[in-house]
């Protein structure tokens, strides 16, 4: 941390700051300028709240982090990109990575038909979801572990890993038992009780930005997750809240290039839950191709009429076919 003096600082204001960091076990290193005095602050800074008091000293202007508060996830503390299997799959590196399915596993006919679909399509993982975090207490909450059951047969018969959500650090044993990547919803991003025990698993992790969370908070849940042990977390943006209320969400396309500046972990869009429309979903898909993303996690339903939950998001096969051919021109129009 760097502790900026006001410029009419006094000398004995300086000595006072000097040693208020070095009694909460900080080294000191000043700086002693024609105009203003800096000083280094230097220590464990993972947590600097503590430094951060320095602004209420008399004579500071203020304070200035060197490190980012998300170590692990920074780019500064990792080389390169990470590469993060899901299965045999690798997501963050050359190829471009779409994850596809049912917002909801429904019966064992609906998710083998999505599965067939969505692998004829050319998507490399399966989605599905068994345990759903829904708005209302009255919509349908998922099949839970009989869910679970329908994923692991079709993932069996079509060779697809799967990627499903969990919602409760009780059953995170459970849901990993079953799938190749666990999913933390939107919902979910700061349950910090949840994060520490995805953070126990050998499965990869799927982050969701939360409708409400900046950058930075997606980045230090992301950080939850590392620091407890599990290194493999894939940051997901789906839309956020803004005042705009024609589509369900507003999707930040800018946080993918600002993410992929700021952090080593591979960073994939939802454009079916930030637009929640099928119609929005291939155009905004195009644009996060272009913008850098390295996959989709997209929902698709053989019958978006009769789908249990998020229908009117849902592509129907014939679209995802054409949304596939788009990707597939783009993603090579960017390699030349
Ligand atoms: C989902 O993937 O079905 C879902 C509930 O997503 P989100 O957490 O982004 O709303
Ligand atoms: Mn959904």
């Amino acid at each position: 941390m760097i502790i900026v003096m006001k410029n009419q600082a006094t000398e004995k204001q300086i000595e006072n700051v000097i040693n208020w960091i070095e009694s909460i076990g900080y080294k000191a290193h000043p700086s002693r300028g024609v105009q203003r005095t800096i000083i280094g602050a230097v220590g464990d800074q993972r947590d600097k709240t503590a430094l951060k008091y320095a602004e209420s000293l008399p004579g500071v202007e203020k304070t200035m982090p060197i490190l980012k508060p998300y170590k692990l996830a920074s780019r500064e503390s990792h080389e390169g990109n990470t590469i993060v299997s899901v299965g045999p799959i690798p997501i963050g590196g050359p190829e471009f990575i779409v994850m596809a399915g049912p917002c909801s596993i429904e019966s064992e006919e609906q998710l083998l038909e999505s599965a067939y679909i969505v692998k004829k399509g050319g998507a490399q993982i399966l989605r599905g979801g068994a345990y759903k975090p829904r708005t209302s207490p009255y919509s349908f909450q998922g099949m839970e572990e009989e869910g679970l059951k329908l994923l692991e047969q079709v993932r069996l018969r079509t060779s697809m890993p799967v990627v499903t959500e969990v919602v409760n650090p009780a059953d995170v044993d459970l849901v990993e038992s079953y799938a190749d990547m666990l999913q933390i919803g939107a919902r979910n991003v700061q349950n910090f009780a949840l994060l520490k025990k995805v953070g126990q698993s050998r499965k990869p992790v799927l982050l969701k930005r939360g409708m409400m969370t900046t950058i930075e908070e997606l980045l230090m849940s992301a950080e939850y997750v590392l620091s407890s042990g599990n290194p493999n977390v894939i940051l997901c943006e789906r839309g956020i809240r803004t005042f705009e209320t024609t589509t369900r969400n507003t999707l930040d396309l800018s946080a993918v290039p600002v993410l992929k500046g700021l952090t080593h972990l591979p960073v994939v869009v939802d454009p079916s839950h930030a637009a929640g429309h099928w119609k929005l979903v291939i155009p905004l898909s195009r644009a996060a191709v272009a913008v850098g993303a390295d996959g989709l996690i997209v929902e698709v339903h053989p019958r978006p009429e009769m789908a249990v939950s998020d229908g009117m998001q849902s592509l129907k096969p014939e679209k995802f076919y054409q949304l596939m051919d788009e990707l597939r021109a783009i993603a090579s129009a960017m390699r030349h």
